[in-house]
Formats: C-alpha cells, structure tokens, sequence
C-alpha cells in the first residue's frame, strides 16, 4: 500500500489521432509514451465528438447517461443527477483547476458557470499558445502542495485538422506546437507524487477528411499515456481495450477515493508499480 498521489493533470488533446505521435513530429509526447504506460488499444465515446467525450471525462458515465452529445443547454437538467468528478474529489478535500485556451467573454462566463457546477474550483482560460497553456499547468503542479487535479485542454489540432484535414502538414504542424507546450509537463514524470494522464478526445479523418463524429475506428481510437514516478512502463494488451470512462476512476483512485457505483469505466490499476490505499 502507498500513500495517494498530490497531483495529477490529466492532458487532453482536442482530435489528437495515436500516428500523430511519432519521434519526429511530438517528440516530448513520444518519450512519455515510451516512459509511461499506454493503452495498446483505447476508445473514446460514442458519438466520438468534444462535447460528449469531456461530459464522459467529468462524470464517469457515457453519452446514453449523460446525453450531452451537442453543446446545448437542454440536457442540463440532466446532469443533476450526475456525480461528476469534481465534485468527488472535493469531498476528499482535492481542488479541481481547469485550463483552457483563451475563451471570449460569454463563453468564458459560461464555461466557468458549467464547471462551478460540477464542483470545479478554478477555471484558467488565457493562455493564447499551447506553451503558455501548458506552463500554468505547470505553475499549479509546483505552486503549492495542496493535493489538486489540473485538467489541460488543447484544441490546436483539432482546429487545424477542421480547416486543413486529419494528418495534413497543417494538422501535423498544431500538433507539434501542442507537443512544444508539453516540455513544461515532461519534468513531472519523474515526480513519485505526481500522475500525468494524456489523452485525446477523439480522433478524425475516418469517414469525412476534415471530420470526427460519424463512427469509423479512426475517429474512436485515441491515445492514452499513464506516466509519473509510480506508474509501470509497458503496454497495455491490445484485446483489452482501455475506455475513456476509464479514467475518471483512476483519477479518483489516484487520490484514495472510490468510484460511485453508477460510473461506467474501471481503475486501470495495471498502470501502477504497487497498490495505492484508499480511504
Ligand atoms: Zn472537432
């Protein structure tokens, strides 16, 4: 038995596809797969879109619970009944921080009011380039030592693989700017009290070239990394297929706490050099 972790940021990529990380094009992210453990398969949600698949990361339940599919406000009521992770680990005295790109102002307000809603302590969201995202990430890691999930969220491929195309050099090029952003990460990996978990929402390109939502394996299939001091390098078995859902209980795991019965995914305890205790 260890003790539990004191941060851990979970990275999501917005669109990242898995061949998008190779030694040439991400290579921080590259070296912390091949530091970490990884999925040898692992699926997003069903309709693989943003909106459902972030919903999914902050609940623990997929999109037939959660019904969040698009971004509007009718299925609010909904969420009510939800026990989102936030608001989990606030009962275990951990702060939620959520960072963001720059959002305009009603977007901004919006976001923060959805997040509050979910118990999210803070929300940060003026960082205009992924290296600026990623350095207040790294700003709440080393800031104080108060145990703290930081949640970093990049859209840059996503973006550019909308305008350009999935694993065009215009979308190949945003993800090596995400990847830049990532040296202020890389140094946590060593760090015995910190989890680092990177992933991606959902790929694209699998039916529609500049599109992500119709199912096709290569707008399912994302990258997952679990890297950090306590964490066992290898790989995951390719006919067990982690889940997205999966990771909102190892989170919580993570910090000692126990996944509601109504969530939907599995701690990936495989990951883990030892068993950590819980409360
Ligand atoms: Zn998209």
């Amino acid at each position: 038995m260890t003790e539990p972790f004191r941060k851990t940021v979970l990275i999501v990529i917005d669109g990242l596809r898995p061949d998008a990380i190779t030694p040439g094009g991400m290579p921080i992210l590259h070296e912390i797969f091949a530091r970490g453990w990884r999925a040898g398969r692992a699926l997003t949600v069903r309709p693989s879109v943003t909106v459902a698949a972030l919903t999914s990361l902050a609940s623990g339940v997929g999109p037939t619970r959660h019904g969040m599919t698009e971004a509007r406000l009718l299925h609010l009521p909904r969420l009510r009944h939800l026990r989102p992770l936030p608001a989990e680990l606030r009962r275990l005295a951990v702060e939620t921080t959520v960072i963001t790109p720059a959002l305009p102002g009603a977007a901004r307000w919006m976001a923060g009011a959805l997040l509050r809603l979910g118990g999210v302590t803070r929300l940060i969201a003026d960082a205009s380039a992924p290296t600026a995202l990623f350095g207040a990430a790294a700003k709440r890691l080393t800031g104080n030592g108060r145990p703290e999930l930081v949640v970093v969220y990049a859209n840059d491929a996503d973006l550019a693989g909308h305008a350009w195309g999935w694993m065009s050099p215009a979308y190949l090029r945003a993800a090596q700017a995400v990847d830049r952003g990532l040296a202020h990460i890389l140094p946590f990996i060593d760090d015995p009290e910190t989890l680092v978990i990177t992933t991606a929402d959902h790929g694209g390109g699998g039916v529609l070239p500049d599109d992500h939502d119709h199912p096709h394996p290569v707008n399912e299939r994302i990258p997952l990394v679990l890297a950090g001091g306590r964490v066992t390098a290898g790989t995951g078995r390719e006919e067990q297929a982690i889940h997205l859902l999966d990771i909102p209980p190892t989170v919580l795991h993570g910090f000692g706490g126990t996944a509601p019965r109504s969530w939907e995914g599995r701690v990936i305890h495989e990951a883990f050099s030892m068993e950590l205790s819980t409360v």
